[in-house]
């Protein structure tokens, strides 16, 4: 990949990454279209495709989690992706019986990652922060495209890239959602149909929070918001909240406040799956 992009760049074409783990939809295809407005028609769209385990907990769903290479890849060719970088494990984390040879080295962003997602997912942003610098390393991208779905994991990403000196651009491209508001994720596929009825909740949430701002003459106290979310999302019998956060977009401070602009990022249970959402108010 590495030789390949090298290739590209002495051509001098512009190199945009879109990195996924696969089992494309709408919402992983609106960054390939943003990618390829950004590199223009000679320029060269990587899709990577890489289920990364360093990502997952122990308790979490990595050898469930849904694959689908030849969908993904027709999915690529009809869009216009000119490679899809799929590697594999063997290849991205040394492993092997001498413990001492082993992949020990990591990427860590020690502020943002501790709060929200990283407070019920303690190692999984090492492992983005890693695998994307690794992608980075590999695919040589001028311009990386990641979702606003994942509002946290794009601000580390930020941050990551402007303290390490990445030369890559990076854009964030908002979040596709079902026609009923449900943000489309690959983990959809996980809910029962009872559940996907309930799962509707983040959104309506999310608008709840809107209207609430909106009509409001005073700002609301985050707390009180957030007791009233949780019980508005929690009347639904599958649905269990596991956080919900009122905070500033670009630093991520929780706020005591809500008013327009904040950012309100929640995560709940629906059933077994944990979905997640976000918006500016
Ligand atoms: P994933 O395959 O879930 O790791 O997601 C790969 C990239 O697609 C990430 O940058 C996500 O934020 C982005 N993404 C996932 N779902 C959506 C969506 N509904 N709308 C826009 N981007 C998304």
């Amino acid at each position: 990949m590495q030789r390949m992009a090298r290739i590209w760049q002495r051509e001098g074409r512009k190199i945009g990454l879109v990195p996924t783990m696969g089992y494309l939809h709408e919402g992983h295809m609106s960054l390939v279209h943003v990618a390829r407005k950004k590199v223009g028609a000679e320029g060269r769209v990587v899709v990577s495709i890489y289920v990364n385990p360093l990502q997952f907990g122990p308790q979490e769903d990595f050898s469930h989690y849904p694959r689908d290479l030849a969908r993904d890849t027709r999915l690529c060719r009809a869009a216009g992706v000119d490679v899809i970088f799929v590697p594999p494990t063997a290849d991205m984390y040394v492993s092997g019986a001498e413990e001492a040879k082993a992949h020990s080295t990591y990427v860590i962003e020690e502020t943002l990652a501790r709060r929200m997602e990283g407070v019920t997912r303690p190692t999984h942003f090492r492992g983005v922060t890693t695998v994307v610098a690794k992608l980075f390393l590999a695919v040589l991208p001028e311009v990386a495209v990641f979702g606003a779905k994942d509002f946290q994991q794009a601000a580390i990403l930020q941050r990551m890239t402007r303290d390490l000196n990445f030369p890559v651009r990076l854009v964030v491209a908002p979040t596709k959602r079902e026609p009923d508001g449900l943000a489309l994720s690959s983990r959809n596929k996980y809910l029962s149909a009872e559940e996907r009825v309930q799962a509707v909740a983040l959104w309506q949430a999310l608008q709840r929070a809107r209207q609430t701002v909106r009509t409001a003459k005073a700002p609301r106290l985050a707390q009180e918001l957030k007791a009233e979310l949780s019980q508005f999302i929690q009347i639904r019998p599958a649905a269990r909240v596991d956080y919900i956060e009122f905070f500033e977009p670009d630093t991520l401070a929780p706020v005591t406040e809500v008013k327009s602009g904040t950012q309100m990022a929640l995560a709940v249970y629906v059933g077994k799956t944990r979905l997640i959402d976000n918006g500016r108010l």
